[in-house]
């Protein structure tokens, strides 16, 4: 079980030659037992609970992880982030039109659409499991953040209701949920905020 998805869809490698439609694809569950093992310095026994497999179970995921983290780093692979067998403790999705992360409760009997732009092309981020090699999540320069000439820090915006909150260094924008919206945040200068203002529904 884990808390929530990672706030990025991906790693791209900078500044060398990397082929974007060479991608290792890390599992949520990969992501979840580095983060709980080498960030949040859990043991394996506290990590394998957390993650609800056993502690044999949770060493293969690991290592699993490891190695692809390694093969990207070297071989300047495209890391992205997706699919697995976890559960999240809420629902959690992605839209494939604008690229916004939001979470819903399944049941409330609405039609699944995206709250910012209104596309139908919404997935369970969990049953996320084709890789993209083109799309909102990345392009060339996506969501890299432009700060000559905003301000020193910039603000943190959601994409739907332009609520915003001074951008915290240190503090990803993606790891904060709108209030009102149950919306992951994003940056508002970067080039994701521009994509989804030509995308979003108007009102
Ligand atoms: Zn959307
Ligand atoms: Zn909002």
């Amino acid at each position: 079980m884990m808390s929530e998805p990672p706030f990025v869809s991906g790693f791209m490698p900078e500044g060398g030659d990397y082929n974007p439609e060479e991608v290792v694809v890390l599992l949520f569950e990969e992501y979840e037992a580095i983060k709980l093992s080498d960030y949040t310095h859990l043991t394996q026994l506290e990590a394998s609970k957390k993650l609800g497999v056993s502690r044999p179970t949770f060493t293969r995921i690991y290592d699993s992880a490891r190695k692809k983290i390694a093969l990207a780093f070297v071989e300047n692979k495209r890391i992205v982030i997706q699919g697995g067998e976890v559960e999240f403790e809420e629902n959690w999705y992605r839209c494939g039109n604008c690229g916004s992360v939001f979470k819903q409760n399944k049941k409330s009997g609405k039609k699944l659409k995206c709250p910012v732009c209104d596309s139908e092309e919404v997935t369970l981020l969990q049953h996320d499991r084709e890789v993209r090699s083109g799309g909102p999540g990345f392009e060339p320069g996506f969501g890299r953040q432009r700060r000559r000439g905003r301000g020193p820090q910039g603000f943190c915006i959601c994409p739907k209701c332009d609520y915003k909150i001074a951008h915290e260094p240190g503090v990803p924008c993606n790891s904060l949920l709108c209030p009102h919206c149950d919306i992951r945040m994003i940056k508002e200068d970067s080039e994701h905020y521009q994509t989804i203002l030509k995308k979003r529904k108007i009102n």
